[in-house]
């Protein structure tokens, strides 16, 4: 496999962080709209939230993580993939109104995005 620019390592550094941020503000949504939270998050969506981030920052693709639509993998858990589905359905189409920068910021990954082997294959 090619090797990776610094410059490149950067920019996904940027973009991990900012997955994090968007998987965090559409746990939120969802928690405030389905499960009536007000500031905070309900503790099944906290520890949702908390999965999500250790799978982030645990991911095996490091700095060339996919979008994990795009994983060939899906590390997370059966009961936590479904939980982490049903946010995306809620709080995908919503993201445009409420968090519009996030939202195009995801669109282009998703676009940029080439489904990657599994590492080590
Ligand atoms: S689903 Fe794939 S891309 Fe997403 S965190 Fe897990 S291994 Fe990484
Ligand atoms: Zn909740």
């Amino acid at each position: 496999m090619a090797a990776v620019s610094p410059k490149v390592v950067r920019r996904m550094k940027g973009r991990l962080l900012r997955e994090e941020k968007t998987i965090r503000v559409m746990i939120e949504m969802y928690c405030r709209d389905r499960h009536g939270s007000k500031g905070a998050l309900c503790s099944r969506c906290r520890e949702l939230c908390e999965y999500a981030e250790k799978r982030l920052r645990n991911c095996p693709y490091g700095a060339k993580k996919p979008t994990c639509a795009a994983c060939p993998i899906h590390c997370y858990q059966g009961g936590m993939r479904e939980e982490v589905r049903r946010v995306m359905r809620y709080a995908g189409p919503r993201m445009m109104f409420e968090h519009p920068l996030l939202a195009i910021g995801h669109f282009i990954d998703g676009l940029a995005c080439v489904r990657p082997p599994r590492p080590g294959a």
